[in-house]
């Protein structure tokens, strides 16, 4: 059960994710979670940084899409911001929009990362359609009661899951040596710290 939460690899935030780091992990397609991943929740835009982040990925060549639990009048508008396609109404932690986002993209889920802030949603979702998962730090503390209620529970859970690495696999092993030199003391899954905010 624990396997199924614990992400493949825990950031600070997407900007952590370059495309030759997403190449050294073998990773061709993000299915990116939106509210507090790629913005805060009640923003109504994303920032220059974001769209830029967006763009220097699309330049080289990784496949994008936002898988959001949240209705289309929300993504939609959103989505377009960043010129990507979109799936709403995700219901995250079931699988069946990850895999058939994943299909969209033509990209197999072994090559393909699940990209949120919640490990009882984006994470777990994630691990339950065979993908890689890539679990960010939340981008503020704004969210709606029934995501916020689970934080704490969660902050337990990925100090437990620091204190129990898992070991390492192939694939991990090969991760780390393509991540930056500065890195590579930190775990695979960081969390020292109670999962902050970043505000
Ligand atoms: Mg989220």
């Amino acid at each position: 059960m624990l396997k199924l939460i614990r992400p493949n690899l825990h950031l600070d935030s997407v900007f952590e994710l370059s495309a030759d780091r997403l190449r050294g992990l073998g990773i061709d397609a993000l299915l990116l979670d939106m509210d507090n991943t790629l913005k805060d929740y009640s923003a109504a835009a994303f920032s220059p940084a974001v769209k830029e982040w967006i763009e220097s990925l699309r330049r080289a060549g990784v496949r994008m899409c936002i898988l959001s639990n949240g209705k289309r009048h929300r993504v939609e508008p959103l989505a377009q911001q960043l010129g990507i396609p979109f799936v709403t109404n995700a219901l995250k932690p079931f699988p069946f929009r990850c895999r058939s986002a994943a299909r969209r993209l033509g990209v197999p889920p072994g090559r393909t990362a699940m990209v949120g802030d919640q490990l009882f949603a984006d994470v777990l979702a994630g691990r339950l359609a065979g993908l890689y998962t890539i679990l960010v730090r939340p981008t503020s503390a704004d969210e709606p009661w029934f995501t916020s209620v689970k934080r704490p529970l969660e902050r337990r859970v990925l100090r437990w899951m620091d204190s129990r690495p898992e070991k390492p696999t192939a694939r991990s092993a090969h991760a780390l040596a393509s991540e930056p030199a500065d890195n590579r003391s930190a775990p695979a899954c960081v969390g020292a710290e109670p999962h902050p905010y970043k505000s």
